[in-house]
């Protein structure tokens, strides 16, 4: 399996299984989880979830998909902002393990910035890494002003989640250089452009016919292009699952890199982060 390594050593795989909208319908949550089971025998072994997702829904179908298997993923879970303060983190925490059914999180990650001090959820999270309930953490729809404010925990920030794909590449002009700088990795979140527009895009579609390819699996080689990018396309339907694993092996040519370029103008002024 592709990996690349936190700052502290530990390895990551590159590709990863996002989990945003499952466990939101009951009837659906014993499919979601076996489909996330059979990502995981595929060697999909990031699991990325968050306290949002389903309301905790999303959280129990990946303790479905991982109980008795736990040693296997690195499992990433998100706050809330408004939960990301010293004293509501600790119980943010505690609801994701139970709902998890786990005793640690691989990485916790502040979801999106909110009105408590970045300096007061990063000591938080400290806190947290001293009890042993998390790994590392991290944070998520951060630019490089937020990041820098991070101070003195700036280097104890394990990776930065943020909107990255074809049709959203303002982080190329900056935020990507200096995540990388601090040996930061930048998770790229729907890095399919949800499965929208972006997969029917008739240049996508033609670099994918050179590459003998779909078009979802050129757009996930052209985030994992990037050394420092992990990339967690969600996928429920398993045929979607089988296909984005035929994203690690392949390799963009300069050629097709060009053609994309023409479609999808990589940025040449900072622009404001874009998030969903
Ligand atoms: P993605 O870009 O991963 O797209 C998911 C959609 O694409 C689904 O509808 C899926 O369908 C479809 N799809 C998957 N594989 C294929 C394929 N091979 N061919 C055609 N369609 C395909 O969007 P997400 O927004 O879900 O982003 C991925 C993950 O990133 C989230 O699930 C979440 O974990 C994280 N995220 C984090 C955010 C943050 O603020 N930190 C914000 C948004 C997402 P199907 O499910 O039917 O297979």
């Amino acid at each position: 399996m592709h990996s690349i390594t936190l700052a502290d050593g530990t390895p990551i795989p590159t590709l990863g299984q996002g989990t945003w909208r499952l466990g939101e319908r009951g009837a659906d949550r014993k499919a979601e989880a076996t489909t996330l089971r059979l990502g995981l025998d595929l060697g999909l072994t990031l699991i990325d979830t968050a306290e949002m997702y389903g309301d905790g829904g999303s959280e129990e179908v990946v303790a479905e998909a991982i109980a008795g298997r736990r040693d296997e993923v690195f499992l990433v879970s998100k706050a809330y902002p408004q939960n990301a303060s010293r004293t509501r983190l600790p119980e943010a925490c505690e609801r994701s393990l139970r709902r998890l059914k786990t005793d640690v999180l691989d990485l916790y990650l502040l979801h999106w910035r909110g009105n408590v001090p970045l300096q007061e959820t990063a000591e938080a999270m400290e806190a947290l890494k001293k009890q042993g309930k998390i790994r590392h953490w991290g944070v998520s729809n951060l630019d490089v002003a937020d990041l820098r404010e991070l101070g003195p925990y700036l280097n104890t920030c394990a990776a930065n989640q943020v909107l990255y794909n074809l049709e959203a590449r303002g982080v190329e002009f900056d935020l990507l250089a200096f995540c990388q700088n601090q040996m930061m990795p930048v998770m790229a979140y729907s890095p399919l452009g949800q499965g929208g527009a972006l997969l029917r895009h008739p240049v996508l579609a033609r670099v994918a016919r050179r590459q003998g390819a779909t078009p979802a699996q050129v757009a996930l080689a052209w985030t994992l292009r990037n050394p420092n990018v992990v990339s967690i396309p969600k996928a429920a339907d398993e045929k979607h699952l089988r296909e984005n694993l035929g994203a690690r092996m392949m390799v963009l040519t300069p050629e097709d890199l060009l053609e994309l370029d023409s479609a999808f103008a990589p940025p040449s002024r900072k622009q404001s982060l874009e998030m969903l």
